[in-house]
Order: structure tokens, then sequence, then C-alpha cells
């Protein structure tokens, strides 16, 4: 357990001042609690299909779908895994989930059929919505329609249904379901400070507060309108995009530009025929938006906000990409799913915007409160001085699901969550981060625990030992390198390409690869 701390002489708030919270919602009432202001607007935009539905469309979508569900026998505190790239359909199944007071869990459909099993098994989910390409990862484990029923939003392979079955549901046949501030609405998984990937039990109350700390009040840290459209490229199966993104847009009443995936020329393309006003990206992001030779081809005046997370933003790339968009305010939010997910963000956003320092993450969220530890002492400390960020709030997660150990390691007595990064806090009461403490390694904004690769490595059986660590990339923030114990025959370096190459007849074309390493011996 986290020993309890000794002293919380240092506390830090935020800048602006604390609001009226409605986290006593459901979390899809709250997201649509303004809709009769915006009913005509456009609120999701699939840019590859050239189609948009309005608020009025988007919520009856969302309570057909949760009719549909209901009927498909999915009930109050059931898991629904959407495994899906940025789709309406993304957004519909997890909007009715909360209608019926069911949970979403969202998983990365690039996993590997291990690694999908793995979150299934342990978030017991009974209905699985997905595209027709990932459904032959679904039946290497496990067998559709016995262990779970499996919905495509594509064409639908013969063990499926399609997703027109709910999306056909009768709006008015949504269940009346009480939903409890504290139920679980979201289950992303993370692997956290330290270990293998773990449920993040995400509550109603948690996601409303976030998003509140965000979007809502006179002077919001996130100030957007209804006539902004938010650049949606980063995938929504992570907390970031899902709650930064989509949940504050509906909140605002934004439009959403659904992009499947990134690609620059279909970015910068979308980016100027809808008018894109406020973009959230990543490191990776900002680098081809900085670097690309093509963005110079492009119109991007529309473009007020960027707002980059998930990994920290070096000075040279943030100055890069300012080249580019100079209209634009570029500033940092910094996030931790565990912390649902938003602990801080630049107040160059809000509606009366203070200045922006480079490096800086912003300073924490509204009714919120944040201290720096000595990771040893556990004593917090004050001004410019780094330490462990912990943070404390409505809006952090209830806990690991069916992980108390986990949960007591994060979450102390008092109610902090550590989050094994390290920053400080300057006069201006901005966080600057500068380590982290704890094993993750972050590789272009993803998650990719240790762990996982060190016990994949081990089960191998000429490796006797292994460890990974990250190593800085320039392109991807991290990479994980792997150190292993092997026996004799041992391989002294690994690398990895795209295809071994092969003669017509199969044969490996060992000469090309001896050139190849010979080549990079002279460039390294
Ligand atoms: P995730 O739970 O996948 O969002 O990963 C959370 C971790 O990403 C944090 O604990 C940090 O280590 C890192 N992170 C997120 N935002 C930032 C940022 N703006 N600068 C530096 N690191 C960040």
């Amino acid at each position: 357990n986290q020993p309890s701390p000794i002293t919380n002489t240092h506390v830090f708030k935020s800048k602006l001042p604390d609001i009226p919270l409605s986290n006593h919602l459901p979390l899809h009432t709250y997201c649509f609690q303004n809709l009769s202001q915006f009913s005509n607007r456009p609120c999701l935009i699939v840019g590859s299909a050239s189609k948009t539905y309005t608020y009025a469309e988007t919520y009856l979508l969302c309570r057909k779908v949760a009719a549909g569900f209901s009927k498909l026998g999915i009930g109050k505190g059931d898991v629904i895994m959407i495994l899906l790239q940025n789709s309406a359909e993304f957004v519909f199944s997890f909007i009715a989930a909360s209608m019926i007071g069911a949970v979403a869990t969202t998983a990365n459909p690039f996993y590997t059929s291990a690694e999908i099993f793995k979150q299934l098994s342990v978030s017991k989910a009974k209905l699985i919505v997905t595209q027709s390409i990932y459904v032959e990862k679904l039946r290497e484990h496990a067998k559709i329609g016995e262990d779970f029923v499996v919905i495509t939003v594509d064409d639908a392979p013969e063990d499926c249904l399609h997703f027109s079955v709910v999306s056909e549901g009768d709006e008015n046949e949504v269940p009346e379901v009480e939903i409890q501030p504290d139920d679980t609405v979201a289950l992303p998984f993370s692997s956290g400070t330290t270990g293998l990937p773990k449920g993040v039990i995400l509550t109603h109350k948690s996601l409303t507060t976030s998003v509140a700390q965000q979007v809502d009040g006179e002077n919001p840290n996130l100030y957007l309108t209804p006539e902004d459209v938010l650049l949606c490229v980063l995938p929504l199966f992570h907390i970031f995009s899902l709650n930064s993104v989509l949940l504050c847009a509906l909140r605002a009443g934004s439009a959403v530009l659904l992009m499947h995936k990134f690609e620059i020329g279909s970015l910068l393309q979308f980016i100027q025929r809808y008018r894109v006003s406020v973009a959230m990206v990543v490191p990776p992001l900002v680098l081809a938006l900085a670097k690309n030779p093509t963005v110079a081809e492009f119109d991007l005046s529309s473009i007020r906000l960027v707002l980059s997370g998930a990994a920290p933003l070096g000075k040279e790339l943030e100055e890069a990409l300012h080249s580019r968009v100079p209209q634009a305010v570029l500033g940092q939010g910094y996030g931790m799913t565990e912390a649902g997910p938003v602990l801080s963000m630049c107040l160059g956003f809000a509606k009366q915007a203070f200045p922006i320092k480079s490096g800086s993450c912003g300073t924490v969220v509204r009714n919120a409160e944040l201290k720096i530890i000595d990771p040893q002492s556990r004593i917090s400390l004050g001004y410019n001085q780094p330490g462990e960020i912990c943070i404390r709030g409505q809006q952090i997660m209830k806990g690991y699901l069916n992980d108390e150990k986990a949960t007591a390691e994060t979450i102390d007595a008092e109610g902090w969550l550590h989050t094994g990064d390290v920053g400080y806090i300057d006069d201006d009461d901005e966080i600057f981060i500068v380590d982290r403490v704890k094993e993750l390694i972050k590789f272009k904004g993803f998650q990719v625990p240790p762990a996982e690769l060190e016990d994949l490595l081990v089960s191998h059986p000429s490796i006797i030992d292994a460890a990974v660590v990250p190593k800085k990339d320039v392109a991807a923030g991290e990479l994980p390198v792997a150190f292993v114990v092997v026996f004799y025959k041992r391989l002294h370096k690994v690398y990895f390409v795209d295809a071994i190459p092969r003669s017509s007849a199969g044969k490996i074309l060992r000469k090309d690869l001896r050139a190849k390493l010979e080549s990079s011996d002279q460039t390294s």
C-alpha cells in the first residue's frame, strides 16, 4: 500500500476559480444537456465518406443503438468491447452503452489476437463491435456466438451481426435504467506505473468531471464553441481522444471530424475542406505537420488551437510547427488514463487566455488538487523542486478492475493518485514534466508496458532473462529496447524489417542482407 503522505503543505490549484459541477448526471445526459441549442448543427463528420450527422441525428442514432443493444440482452453493468478505428459507429456505440448503463471497454484494433483476448477475458465483454477485417483475430481464441456476440460495422461474416441490427432499433425502447455517478461507464486499459495492462474504472462522475474541468464555466481551459471543428485523428480507443476531443466537443456543441487513420495527404485535405479550427495532436503528428513538405500546399489558416498531449513535445518541434500555422495558439495538455485523464492544460486556450511558456503542460485543471512529492521522503515540495506528480479530484479513476493491490499502490489512503511522472511547478503555477519514475514506455504516444515485452521474450526457450527499457528517438519519442540473456548461440543485434528478401524459389537472399549490414555499419 501507498504509505500515507507525511505532509501536504504544498498543494497547487488552478489559476482559474473552481466551477459548479453537474457530475451527478449520467455521462450521455451531461454531454447532450445543451442539445436543443445546436440540434441542427454538424456533430460528426466522416471525412472519408463525406457524410455529416447533425447533433439531432447523432443523438437519435445513439438512442436507436442503445435500444438495439438492449434487445440483444445487454443491460446495466454489462461490458461491450469497442474494437474500431475512428468512425461514427464508435461514437454511437460508446454513447449507447452509457444510455443503458453498460460499460464500454475500448481496444486498439491493431492489437494481436492474444492482446485482445486478455482484455476480453479480464473485462468479461459480452458483445464486441468491430470491423470485418478484425474478426479473424477474434476467431483465433474463441467461438463467436458462444463466447460473445460480434457486431461488424461493414460486411457481416456468417457468424456476426451487422450493425444495422442495432442501429435500426426503436428509439422509444431504450430501457429506463437508474445510473449512479459511481457506476462504471468506460474501461480503458493501461499499465499504470508498473506491470501489465489493467482495466481502468472510469465512472460517469469521473468523465463528467473531467469534461467539465476542460470546457464548462465562464472561462474554461479549453474554450470550444459550436462553430469549432475538431480534428479527430487520434484513436478514440485512447482516452485522450475519447475525452478531450469527442466528449468535450459533444458538451460544447462543436463538430468532430472523424478520420479512421492517419495519412498526411488526406489529413491536410480534410483540414482545408472542413475548416478544422482545433487540432488535438501527439508529438509524432506535430512532426509530420511541421516537417512534411506537402503541408505548404494546403490552406491551414482555419486552425486556431493546437493541443499536443500524451508525450513530451520538444521546443524545436513546437517552433517548427508554429512557423507552419503562425495564427494558431500551440500548447500542451498532460494526461494519464487513470487520472480521467486530464491533469493539466495550458491556459492559452481559455477565453481570457494567458501567455504560453514553451515546454509547459499548463496548470492543473479546476476543481482538482495537485502536489509534487519527494519520492523517498514523500514530503510535498514547493515551487521549482522536481518530484513525483500526484493529483486528487473527482475525475480520477475509481480503481483498477479486480486489482486491489495495484489500486492501493496507485491511489493512497488520502485519495491522491500517484502518476509516476516527475515534474516541477514554476513560479507561475505551470507544470513542467522532466522525467518518469514508472516503467512505462511511450512509443508515438502509445503505451508499451515493458513487462509485456519481457514476458514475451522470456517465453522463448533460448532466452534466460530479459529487460526492456526506453531509448529516446526523434520520430517516436521513445523506442523499446531489450537486453536479453541467452545461451551461447546468441544474437548480438536484431534488425526489424518489413520483409525478408527471398528468391523466387523462396530461398533467403543472405547476400542482400549482408550487404545491408555492411552499408548500415558504414552509416552508423
Ligand atoms: P496514457 O495513460 O496512455 O495517457 O499515458 C500517460 C503518460 O503519458 C503520463 O503518465 C506521462 O508519462 C505521459 N504524458 C502524457 N502527456 C504528457 C505530456 N504533455 N508531456 C510529457 N509526458 C506526457
